[in-house]
């Protein structure tokens, strides 16, 4: 068998070490009926989430849970491997090879279908695997940083394929669940860390899971440098190093970033023209301003044409009623913070 574009399976990632919480709660539970009965559950399952809250770990959970119960054959692999793959076929015309490769698997595992968006030809390609896995039974999980509808240049006919099965999004986890991932990969590693400073991480390192584990990581490998017991001061001191060391995003970032996406140019966004189409991705760069940057309300507004701070105020809050009500204003939103923070 061609192994070259499977990527390689992190038996690590395993349902029993996955922390359950309402974020996560309906796909971890679709993940598992999938894993129990491939085919069967629900088909295509479709996963989609934020960067860093785990849905790469759900798959591998389920294909470690197949491959320890079954002998069903699985294959796993990124978007880039099948584009990738797809264009070393191109290259080397053996079709055959390629459609065999992926219709004699019983269970498809594809992740980051994001991927897709810049390639036209890989995509056709996959709607025809996709038809030739689904009709024959077998079981296809697909994830994504966003919901189907919401990636560009995904055709219409493969989103609604992606709707014959079922949905599920994973959220950011709540303090709470946080608190307890912290305490699970402590135990993991071996770290004895009291619940006030797990608690204190939680509070103070908000975003997803993968930072969660570079905070734990960080502590285990002081502790062991420094000889320190971790108490809770030594963890007030790392986490505040971390606070400090992560990246500032510029307004100028900010800007750009907006201009691009909205497809507005930057002095538009910084003139008094109030007009719809630039009221909106106006006030995502005073959210994004004020959520990223270091600078003070004054400062942002001064910078965003010369608005007083209560405008950026004002920006800020509308956009995170908005986006409470607008699934998709809100993907639009994470996702542009994501590629700031990158
Ligand atoms: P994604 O694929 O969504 O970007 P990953 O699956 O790679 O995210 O998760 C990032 C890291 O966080 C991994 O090491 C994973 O094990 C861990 N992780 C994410 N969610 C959880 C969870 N609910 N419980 C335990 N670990 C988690
Ligand atoms: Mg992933």
């Amino acid at each position: 068998m061609d192994t070259r574009y499977s990527a390689t399976i992190h038996g690590k990632y395993t349902f029993e070490n996955f922390v359950v919480g309402s974020c996560n709660r309906l796909a971890h539970a679709a993940a598992v009926s999938v894993a129990d009965a491939p085919g069967y559950a629900y088909n295509p399952l479709f996963i989609h989430g934020s960067s860093g809250l785990g849905k790469t770990h759900l798959l591998h959970a389920i294909n470690n849970l197949i491959l320890q119960k079954s002998h069903l054959k699985t294959i796993y692999l990124s978007c880039e491997h099948f584009v990738n793959h797809y264009i070393s076929t191109i290259q080397s015309n053996e079709w055959e090879a390629f459609r065999n490769f992926y219709r004699n698997g019983d269970v498809f595992l594809l992740d980051d279908i994001q991927f897709f968006e810049n390639s036209c030809g890989s995509r056709e390609e996959f709607f025809h695997t996709f038809n030739a896995l689904y009709n024959a039974r077998k079981q296809i999980v697909i994830t994504s940083d966003s919901p189907p509808e919401s990636i560009a240049s995904l055709e219409e006919r493969l989103v609604s394929r992606f709707k014959w099965g079922l949905v599920c999004s994973i959220d950011a986890p709540s303090r709470e669940t946080r608190t307890a991932i912290i305490e699970k990969k402590a135990a993991s590693w071996n770290i004895t860390l009291s619940h006030e400073s797990a608690v204190y991480i939680a509070e103070n390192i908000s975003g997803n899971v993968r930072e969660l584990e570079g905070a734990i990581a960080r502590l285990s490998n002081e502790a062991k440098t420094t000889k320190n017991t971790i108490s809770f001061d030594f963890v007030r001191k790392i986490v505040q190093e971390i606070l400090g060391s992560r990246k500032s995003v510029r307004v100028e970032e900010v800007l750009e970033a907006i201009s691009k996406k909205f497809n507005v140019s930057i002095s538009q966004l910084l003139s008094k023209r109030r007009t719809r189409t630039l009221a909106l991705p106006r006030q995502i760069a005073m959210h994004l301003s004020r959520k990223l940057t270091n600078m003070s309300l004054v400062e942002i507004g001064g910078y965003i044409g010369g608005r007083d701070h209560s405008t950026v105020i004002h920006g800020d809050e509308t956009i995170l009623k908005k986006a409470k009500k607008d699934k998709n204003l809100s993907f639009i939103i994470q996702k542009l913070e994501n590629e700031l923070l990158k």
